[in-house]
């Protein structure tokens, strides 16, 4: 099936990545312009679902980068950053294609060694997807503390950061379609095992109040 076929059957949890990102790109006074098979879309119009598309083009701009009220960020870093978002974007719509995770040394935490089953291989996409949509929307930086990895310990740590799911993935119910920008969010390694000291987690708010009050 062609990939546009397919982008445009993405699951719920596609859908849902999609939007959240772009969603924030608006907040962030971005304009996009999205066109399937040539007519004006809105990115959350259901109809534009399930409808076989042809042509799709989405473009993303951002006036008034250079006016220097980006809280004095190179260009650099600020282009990267919009690339980040659009490209999280539409990577949430990309078909989710089983990937051998265990033989890319990259298998999460919790995983049995060596699992192929194609359950856990889809869930382990998935998560990949929300992830990148998670960080495109809050950024880098630990939600808890502020802590940067890049900024402390340079280039070798540049973007490492882990991502916590607010409400714990086991207490979702079957088929909950996880929206990154309201229920993950970037913790550092220290804060993110803080979080889960307790159970329930403790809340982003509690963890910045442990901090401040310290400070
Ligand atoms: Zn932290
Ligand atoms: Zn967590």
């Amino acid at each position: 099936m062609a990939l546009l076929e397919r982008m445009s059957m993405a699951d719920a949890d596609g859908q849902s990545g999609f939007r959240s990102v772009m969603s924030d790109c608006i907040a962030r006074r971005a304009t996009i312009d999205m066109q399937i098979d040539g007519a004006p879309s809105q990115i959350d119009d259901p109809a534009i679902w399930n409808r076989k598309w042809q042509r799709f083009s989405l473009s993303l701009v951002r006036a008034n980068i250079e006016t220097g009220e980006d809280e004095g960020q190179s260009d650099f870093d600020l282009a990267s950053e919009w690339l980040l978002r659009f490209t999280a974007g539409v990577l949430a719509l990309m078909p989710l294609e089983p990937v051998d995770a265990a033989a890319a040394g990259e298998l999460p935490e919790g995983f049995p060694e060596g699992s192929r089953e194609q359950v856990q291989v889809n869930r382990y996409e998935r998560d990949r997807r929300n992830r990148a949509a998670a960080l495109a929307i809050h950024g880098l930086r630990c939600r808890a503390c502020g802590f940067d990895f890049g900024e402390r310990y340079g280039e070798i740590a540049a973007g490492f950061i882990e991502v916590h799911h607010i409400t714990p993935v086991s207490k979702l119910g079957p088929g909950y379609v996880i929206d990154p920008r309201n229920d993950l969010v970037p913790l550092c390694a220290n804060c993110h095992r803080v979080a889960h000291r307790a159970d329930p987690p403790l809340t982003i708010e509690t963890i910045s109040g442990l901090v401040e009050s310290r400070r």
